[in-house]
């Protein structure tokens, strides 16, 4: 088998930038071993990192960016009113509108360095609500589009219901809804047949919208299904006080107690936000070994919350990070906000720093886990790391890019995590093709 060699000035392995290092890769798209090998393609003047691991976008809404920062309404502006803005572009899209909107997304995060995406995809239905004779025609044009930037993708198939507990069908809704967990399993067991879903550069999850969109009849069987088939699950959890308060109304239990009590937390679970919740949802997630996918440039521009990023570390719990609304697309950015958020407020400097290593690099590393490790496991994939076996997946930034120049090794990942300017990221690689060379897709 024939290897690549890559040979940047400083590489990122085992938590730290070392020189001289050789990353080598097999053509199956692999990492073989780091090694010290100086023949191979130089990388001059750039640090090589894991890829940037997406775990929650909505590909579309790319679409509505700068198009919802006005008062739409008399009253105050909120989540919820921006959500109908939000939807009247979901269904003004059909198939070639879906993939070109998804492409421009998936485009954007590629530059960036982004090499896996895990894609919370809801639109199903044509826009008059009726079924596609293939009703995964759109989740497979969202593939394509992953497909032909040429970045993984976890197509995390939505299920959606309803409109809320005692609510009226929202007809906003209609290209979203399968009214039964029957329904659901069939369209999903049909795209897991999928041939795009057959050379491990995209896979398919279980993703139940929240607690408002999906009853517990339904949640359940669908979990089910998850968790025997090994998949990733991913749910909207505790985004807004107004879906903590009706779970509390339907089940007399809060998002996070209703799925503990009812044994639906895992290690494959992601909860999306998880922002409003007690001490005592922190700790079941805890122990569930439940993974939360926190969204700040999305929830600092919705109005959402904070996500309590320091509980959830001090309890344990692997936090990842999603671009969700794309009204951002830089993961880096994402990490540094859930240190800046706690800072705003809490009046505080280095919050989310480890009390356990006082080393420079700490805080920095914990952040930049959540953009890669934390996330990859989210998505059900063995990346965001570079180690022998693991995928041949990475990107490099430029050492004189103005944003991080003249800075010492050791403050590398600091600069990185807290300063690079994403124009800095030069070469991408995912399953050990150059899909971005000198900051250029394709
Ligand atoms: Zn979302």
């Amino acid at each position: 088998m024939s290897t690549t060699t890559w040979l940047p000035d400083l590489l990122y392995v085992n938590g730290r930038f070392e020189s001289d290092r050789a990353l080598v890769c097999d053509d199956a798209g692999k990492i073989v071993e780091i090694s010290n090998r100086d023949d191979g393609i130089r990388l001059k003047n750039r640090a090589l990192l894991p890829g940037l691991i997406n775990a929650h976008s909505h590909a579309f809404q790319r679409i509505i960016r700068g198009r919802t920062e006005h008062r739409s309404h008399h009253t105050t502006d909120s989540f919820w009113t921006w959500r109908e803005q939000m939807y009247a572009a979901a269904n003004s899209l059909g198939p070639e509108e879906i993939y070109a909107a998804s492409r421009l997304a998936f485009l954007e995060m590629a530059l960036t360095g982004i090499t896996a995406v895990g894609e919370f995809h809801y639109i199903h239905h044509a826009p008059d609500g009726s079924t596609y004779s293939d009703p995964n025609l759109l989740a497979r044009e969202v593939i394509r589009a992953a497909h032909d930037v040429g970045i993984r993708i976890a197509l995390l198939r939505v299920a959606y219901a309803r409109a809320g507990f005692n609510a009226e069908p929202n007809p906003q809704q209609a290209r979203f809804i399968e009214h039964s967990p029957d329904t659901y399993l069939k369209h999903l067991e049909q795209l897991l047949d999928a041939p795009e879903l057959k050379d491990g550069l995209a896979w398919a999850g279980v993703a139940p919208h929240s607690v408002r969109a999906v009853p517990l009849d339904y949640l359940k069987p669908i979990v089910a299904f998850a968790n025997e088939r090994g998949l990733p699950v991913h749910m909207h959890v505790a985004e807004q006080p107004g879906e903590v308060s009706a779970c509390i109304e339907e089940y007399g239990r809060s998002p996070v107690a209703l799925l503990d009590t009812e044994g639906l937390l895992s290690k494959r679970f992601t909860a999306v936000h998880a922002i409003h919740v007690t001490p005592k949802a922190i700790a079941a997630m805890a122990r569930a070994g439940a993974i939360v996918c926190a969204c700040p440039t999305t929830e600092r521009n919705l109005g959402d919350g904070v996500v309590p990023v320091d509980a959830y570390f001090d309890a344990g719990v692997r936090v990842a990070l999603g671009s969700d609304s794309q009204i951002q697309i830089d993961l880096l950015e994402d990490a540094r906000e859930l240190e800046y958020h706690l800072r705003l407020q809490k009046t505080a400097r280095n919050v989310l720093a480890p009390l356990s290593d006082d080393s420079s690099s700490a805080l920095a590393r914990r952040l930049f886990d959540c953009a890669t490790v934390s996330g990859a496991q989210s998505i059900g994939f063995d990346g965001g790391k570079l180690e022998p076996g693991a995928p041949a997946d990475f990107f490099t930034v430029d050492l004189d890019d103005l944003s991080i120049a003249g800075c010492a090794v050791e403050d590398l990942l600091a600069n990185i995590v807290f300063s690079l300017s994403r124009t800095a990221v030069r070469d991408v690689v995912v399953a050990g093709k150059q899909i971005v060379s000198d900051g250029l897709h394709g």
